[in-house]
C-alpha cells in the first residue's frame, strides 16, 4: 500500500510515470481505469481548486467520490480524527484524500496502513499534488528541459505548504530556487533570500507568487496589504517584457499577489496550472490505486 503525504514518497522513477501518464490523459482521455474504485473527501479546510479537481480526476476514471463534511460530522460531536478515519476505512473505500490544519495528520493516518492516504494541504507542511502539478507545468512550458532554471518564489514562504513542498521537490529535480520575501514571511532555509524582486528579476525563468496566508498568522503581520503590494505584487511594470513563466497555486488575491494585468497576460500560465492538475492528480489516483 502507497501513500502520498509529500512528494518524497514517490521515486524519481514514479514521478516520471505519473508525468508520462498524464500527459498521455492530456492529449486523450482515458477508458475509465478506476470504474471500480471508491474514494472519500475529507477536507477540514476550504478547498476549491483541490477538492473539485480531485474529484473531476476521479470521476474522469470513472472512480466513485463521497464527501464527508467535517463540519457536519461527528468529529463536531468529540470524536477523534483518528476514530472517524477507522470508522470510515471500516466501509472499505479505496483511498482516502485529506485535507487538515496540522502538517503531521495524514501522515499520522497513513501509518496505520489501512488504506492509501491522500495528502490534499497539510498545514504550512506539505501540498504534494499542487508541487507535482506546478511541476509538471513548469516541464511541459520548457518542453523538458529546465538544466540551469531559476524559479524565485516571491511572498509568504514561510507559512506556505505549497512553497514547502515545491521547495523539496524543484531542488530534489535539480531547478535552483531563489527565495523572496519580506522578513517575517522568510522562512530559515538554506537557500538564497532576497527582500526585493528587482534583486532577481534579471536572472529568473520562472516567477511563482503566493498569497499571505492570513489565516496562518496569529495575529495580523501587516496592517496593509496595499503597501505590501508595492513592493511584491507582480506588475507588468515589474516583468517588462522578460519571458517569465508566472504560477501562483490560488487562491489569487487581485492586485496584491498579481495585478490583473498580468493575469490576462499569456505569460500567467494559472489556468494552466489548473488544467494540468486534473491530468497530474488522474495519473496520481492511478499509481496509487491500481497497485
Ligand atoms: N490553495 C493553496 C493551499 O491550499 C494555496 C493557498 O491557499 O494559498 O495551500
Amino acid at each position: 500500500m502507497q501513500h502520498l503525504v509529500d512528494t518524497t514518497d514517490f521515486s524519481e522513477a514514479q514521478i516520471e510515470r505519473i508525468f508520462n501518464d498524464a500527459r498521455a490523459f492530456k492529449k486523450e482521455m482515458p477508458p475509465k481505469l478506476l470504474s471500480d474504485k471508491l474514494l472519500i473527501t475529507l477536507f477540514f479546510e476550504s478547498s476549491t481548486r483541490t477538492r473539485s479537481s480531485f474529484e473531476v480526476a476521479a470521476k474522469r476514471l470513472g472512480a466513485s467520490v463521497v464527501h464527508l463534511d467535517p463540519s457536519k460530522s461527528s468529529t463536531k460531536k468529540g470524536e477523534s480524527l483518528e476514530d472517524t478515519f477507522s470508522n470510515l476505512c471500516a466501509m472499505e473505500p479505496d483511498g482516502v484524500i485529506i485535507r487538515h490544519e496540522y502538517n503531521n495528520t495524514p501522515r499520522k493516518l497513513a501509518d496505520k496502513e489501512l488504506i492509501p492516504v491522500i495528502n490534499a494541504g497539510a498545514g504550512q507542511y506539505a501540498h504534494p499534488t499542487q508541487a507535482l502539478l506546478d511541476y509538471f507545468t513548469i516541464l511541459e512550458h520548457f518542453d523538458g528541459d529546465i538544466k540551469g532554471k531559476t524559479i524565485a518564489i516571491v511572498g509568504d514562504i514561510v507559512s506556505s505548504r505549497v512553497a514547502s513542498s515545491g521547495i523539496r521537490l524543484f531542488t530534489r529535480m535539480g531547478l535552483n530556487v531563489v527565495l523572496v520575501a519580506p522578513k517575517p514571511f522568510m522562512p530559515e532555509k538554506g537557500l538564497p533570500k532576497y527582500e526585493h524582486i528587482h534583486e532577481v528579476i534579471d536572472s529568473v525563468d520562472i516567477v511563482m507568487s503566493l498569497r499571505a496566508q492570513l489565516e496562518r498568522h496569529k495575529a495580523p503581520i501587516f496592517e496593509d496589504y496595499e503597501e505590501y503590494a508595492k513592493e511584491y505584487c507582480i506588475t507588468k511594470e515589474r516583468f517588462g517584457d522578460r519571458e517569465i513563466l508566472l504560477l501562483h497555486p490560488g487562491p489569487v488575491m487581485r492586485n496584491i499577489d498579481i495585478s490583473n494585468e498580468m493575469l490576462s497576460d499569456p505569460r500567467c500560465k494559472v489556468l494552466e496550472q489548473v488544467k494540468n492538475g486534473v491530468f497530474v492528480r488522474m495519473a496520481i489516483l492511478k499509481e496509487l490505486l491500481l497497485k
